[in-house]
Order: structure tokens, then C-alpha cells, then sequence
């Protein structure tokens, strides 16, 4: 393989090509119109622009993205994670055009998009599973009795949901049938597959996934786990490596368990199984994500292996040169998601211009961004602005690497999850290691962020115009800058406190 385009943008995009410039591949990158001057853009080789801002009219043009990676004389083809990555017919498209594509077949990609399909395909193996039903639920009827016999809370689930869209908490019987059909038409209109399945809802659960790579030629092995569950919407925002409950035998078990979920479906490449994780250390299957995970780089720093360039040295079809007794845990890893999103406004999406934007550095800091000073964080897609990563012997360290690099990180113009992200991990429940997923629900009030800088700006700017009004002068002209000024020294306190 000598040339890869990335069919992805952003933080991603650069992380896939920074491991081909390592093995002296050549890169593509494709941009919609509205992320011309993005970072990925100017990192590749070449570029090609795909079209408008929607990603139905750019990042998802999977034919037009093929076409011009014949064109360009490209060998594979990267999808990253979100974009066409989980998508089927594109692994397909992609091989039917000559070309490799960095991923699994795309037979282990369908049955794993499908939770229902997974669940059948992992019966051959001893996997626990979620009690509930394997199938799609119609009969209202039968839904009640179902739910009746495993115990209310239940979860509605969408078998072709994702993202942490398409599920639904049941309370209690009455409110079942009402629940279905919202279910039912949401999961439809928002997968256009309207299967919907019940799951026990596991009222105190962690969410703990395993890592695995496994090649064409049937070696498979776990790269430990990773502990996902401080996440509002059932979406992720802190991950760390490893989990502080997993004893070496639990840890050994599962990582048994994802990879024979991997066998069950032939797969190949890096693919993430998920896991959710009781009070009695009972664990089950949640489902497989078939591609590179978000979250990857906690496992990167814990493993000492580079998911990426293995994913490539498996789709060239080499053979896999870890071997699982060769890994061993070293050290502890974090990851903060660093979202333009309002943590004291429901975690709302806050997008705009990163008016100031300087990233952290120094020993144990691993930023992976896609973003610079000046640019517009785009309304089009996910609102993530980067992954602050810290890595330290223990997880003591990693976390006053994390702190440290939160108070570095400085961001003007959007609001982000970093303030969350200090309170978390200050936070005597993270500290202590005793959280469950609904940490945020639990501990998690606005009015215990640490007050940031506007009201500050505003109050001293109304000092000054005081000030300023008092001695007859023209106020509104000086407010500004010293507006400005006010904010940096705002700043200065923060980070000498
Ligand atoms: P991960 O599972 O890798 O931890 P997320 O669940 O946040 O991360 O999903 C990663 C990306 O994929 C996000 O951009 C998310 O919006 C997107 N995504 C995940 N599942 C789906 C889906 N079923 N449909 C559309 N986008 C999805
Ligand atoms: P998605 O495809 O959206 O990622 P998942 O099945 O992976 O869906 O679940 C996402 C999150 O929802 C989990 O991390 C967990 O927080 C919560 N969740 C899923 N299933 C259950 C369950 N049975 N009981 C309690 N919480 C659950
Ligand atoms: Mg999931």
C-alpha cells in the first residue's frame, strides 16, 4: 500500500495520516467547502474537495469518494469512525472498485450494525448477554409479558441505533405500549429500520469495552479494556485504561468473551466490543463496533501499540506479529473529549470561532485535535474540538497530568466540556473509582463549575465604566480593550491558583 486516501475529516483524519507519513505512505485528504482550510487539508499529500458542508452532500458521498481515489491512483481507503465507517456497502464498493478498504468485510460490519444480528451471530459462544429478547419485538402483548418476567426498569432498544440515540427507560407497565410505538417510529424514521428489542436496564452499570485486533489469517487478541462510563446522552466524555473493578480474571474473561464475539463474525481488523458491567461484576455484550473507536488512544498509550498501522498491516493482509502473551498493562491513560458544548446549559452544542485557542503540552500529554485559532467549529458535524489524553505511571498521575493540562488548555469562543471535565475528575466518586454510568445524573450541577471568565469580564467592565463616568469621560470607546483586559487577567488568576 503506498498510497491512502482518509475518508474522514478532522482530529481523525490527522491521527490516520500522522501513522502513514510514519510508514511512508502517501496520504489523500477529502474536505467538504466548509472545512477548507482545516488542519487534515494541509496535512496530506493532496486533497480533494467533495462538496457543500452537509455531510449527505460531501463526507457521505461514498461513490464520488471512490471515483476519485481511482482516480488518484489510492490503494486504501480509511473511514475513521462515524462517516461511512459502519457502513456496509461502502467496505463493499470500496473492494469491488480494486481498491482495499481498511476495515472489516463487509459481512462482520452488518452483522455487528445490527444488534439484534449480533446477539444471534455470538450464540455458538458462551457470551453473557443483557436478559431480554434476542429478537424484534411486534405484539404489544407479548412485549408486556417479556417485560413483566425480567422486571421493570426496562430498556426499548433499536437494533440499528447508535451513537447513543434510539433507546428508552420503561418505568413501569402502564407506560410500555406508549413507549413501543415512540420507539418503534423513532427507530424507523432515524435508522429506517424499525426493529426495536427489550434489555433488562441494568439500574447501576459501568460501561467497560475490550480492544481487539484480529488479522485474515485467524489470530485474534484483546488489548485490555477501557472504562467508558462518565457520558451524558449515553455518549461518552471521560475514557480511561484501564478500569480500576477489573481483577486480572475478570479482565481475562472478557477479553475472551470480545474476542470470540470477533470470531462469531469473522472479523478482521480493529474493532471495539462493548460490555456493560453490573454491581455483582457480572458483565454482558452490549454489541461490537467495527471500526476504530473514538477512544482508541487510551489503549494506544497503555499497550504501546499504534491501532492504526496495525489496521493497515492487517488490510495488507499481513499476519499479526502481537501475540496476546507478549501485552502487558504499563501505566494508566485518560481521555478527556473536548467538546463545544455548554456544561452548564444540558451539555447543548455551543458552536463558533475558536477566538483564542492554545493547546497544552509537556510530559504525559497527548492532544489529538483538529482545530486551530481563528476557525469556526462547523454546525454540520460532531461537535468534538479535540481529545486531551494524559498518560502517567498510575492513575494518580494521569490525573494530576489531566488537571494540570486542563488548567493549560485555554479556549475563547465556544463554550467546551472542559470545566466538566475538571470537575469529574476532582470529583471524590472518579477519584475514588466507585461511578456508574450515570455519574453526571448523580453528582453533576452547572452551579459547581468553577465560575468562568464573562461574568468576571462583565462586572469589571462595568467597574470601569463606572469609573470612567464618574470622572465625565466618554465610557463605551475604552470598554472593549479593557474588556479584553479584564478577561486575560482573569485568566492570570485562574492558572496561578
Ligand atoms: P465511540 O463509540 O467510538 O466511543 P461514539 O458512540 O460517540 O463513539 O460515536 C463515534 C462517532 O460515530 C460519532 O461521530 C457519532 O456521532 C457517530 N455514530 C455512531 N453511531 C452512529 C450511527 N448509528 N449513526 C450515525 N452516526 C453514528
Ligand atoms: P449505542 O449503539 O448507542 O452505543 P449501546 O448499546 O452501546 O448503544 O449503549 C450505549 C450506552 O447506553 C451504554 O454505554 C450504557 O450507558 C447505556 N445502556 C445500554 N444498554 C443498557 C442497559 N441494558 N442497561 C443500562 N444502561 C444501558
Ligand atoms: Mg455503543
Amino acid at each position: 500500500m503506498k498510497k491512502i486516501l482518509v475518508a474522514n475529516r478532522g482530529e481523525i483524519a490527522l491521527r490516520i495520516m500522522r501513522s502513514c507519513k510514519e510508514m511512508g505512505i502517501a496520504t489523500v485528504a477529502v474536505y467538504s467547502e466548509a472545512d477548507r482550510l482545516a488542519p487534515h487539508v494541509r496535512y496530506a499529500d493532496e486533497a480533494i474537495c467533495l462538496g457543500p458542508a452537509p455531510s449527505n452532500q460531501s463526507y457521505l458521498l461514498a461513490d464520488k469518494i471512490i471515483e476519485e481515489a481511482q482516480k488518484l491512483g489510492v490503494d486504501g481507503i480509511h473511514p475513521g469512525y462515524g462517516f461511512l465507517s459502519e457502513n456496509a456497502g461502502f467496505s463493499a464498493a470500496v473492494a469491488a472498485a480494486g481498491l482495499t478498504f481498511i476495515g472489516p468485510k463487509p459481512k462482520a460490519i452488518e452483522m455487528m450494525g445490527s444488534k439484534l444480528a449480533a446477539k444471534e451471530a455470538t450464540k455458538a459462544y458462551d457470551i453473557p448477554l443483557v436478559p431480554g429478547t434476542d429478537y424484534a419485538l411486534t405484539d404489544i402483548e407479548e412485549a408486556k409479558t417479556v417485560a413483566t418476567e425480567i422486571g421493570f426498569p426496562i430498556l426499548i432498544k433499536a437494533s440499528a441505533g447508535g451513537g447513543g440515540k434510539g433507546m428508552r427507560i420503561v418505568e413501569k407497565a402502564e407506560e410500555l405500549e406508549e413507549q413501543m410505538k415512540r420507539a418503534v417510529s423513532e427507530a424507523q424514521n432515524a435508522f429506517g429500520d424499525g426493529s426495536v428489542f427489550i434489555e433488562k436496564y441494568i439500574s447501576s452499570p459501568r460501561h467497560i469495552e475490550i480492544q481487539v485486533l484480529a488479522d485474515g489469517h485467524g489470530n485474534v487478541i484483546h488489548l485490555f479494556e477501557r472504562e467508558c462510563s462518565i457520558q451524558r446522552r449515553h455518549q461518552k466524555v471521560i475514557e480511561e485504561a484501564p478500569s480500576v473493578i477489573l481483577t486480572e480474571e475478570l479482565r481475562e474473561a472478557m477479553g475472551k468473551s470480545a474476542c470470540d464475539v470477533a470470531r462469531a463474525c469473522d472479523y478482521i481488523g480493529a474493532g471495539t466490543v462493548e460490555f456493560i458491567f453490573d454491581e455483582n461484576n457480572n458483565y454482558y455484550f452490549l454489541e461490537m463496533n467495527t471500526r476504530l473507536q473514538v477512544e482508541h488512544p487510551v489503549t494506544e498509550l497503555i499497550s504501546g501499540v499504534d491501532l492504526v498501522r496495525q489496521q493497515i498491516l492487517i488490510a495488507r493482509g499481513e499476519v499479526l506479529q502481537i501475540k496476546q502473551e507478549d501485552l502487558r498493562i504499563q501505566g494508566h491513560a485518560l481521555e478527556l473529549r473536548v467538546y463545544a458544548e455548554d456544561p452548564a446549559n444540558n451539555f447543548l452544542p455551543s458552536i463558533g470561532r475558536l477566538e483564542r485557542y492554545r493547546a497544552p503540552k509537556g510530559v504525559g500529554v497527548r492532544l489529538d485535535d483538529g482545530y486551530e485559532e481563528g476557525m469556526e467549529i462547523p454546525i454540520y458535524y460532531d461537535p468534538m474540538i479535540a481529545k486531551l489524553i494524559t498518560y502517567g505511571k498510575d492513575r494518580e498521575e494521569a490525573i494530576s497530568r489531566m488537571l494540570r493540562a486542563i488548567e493549560e488548555y485555554e479556549i475563547d469562543g465556544p463554550a467546551t466540556t472542559l470545566p466538566f471535565g475538571r470537575f469529574a475528575l476532582e470529583h471524590e466518586a472518579f477519584v475514588s473509582g466507585k461511578f456508574d454510568t450515570h455519574f453526571v445524573k448523580n453528582y453533576f450541577r452547572p452551579e459547581l463549575l468553577q465560575k468562568e471568565e464573562p461574568e468576571e469580564e462583565l462586572l469589571a467592565a462595568m467597574l470601569v465604566a463606572h469609573l470612567l463616568d464618574q470622572k465625565g469621560n466618554k465610557a463605551s470607546a475604552t470598554t472593549a480593550s479593557n474588556n479584553q483586559a479584564a478577561k486575560r487577567s482573569a485568566w492570570k488568576d485562574r492558572a496561578m491558583h
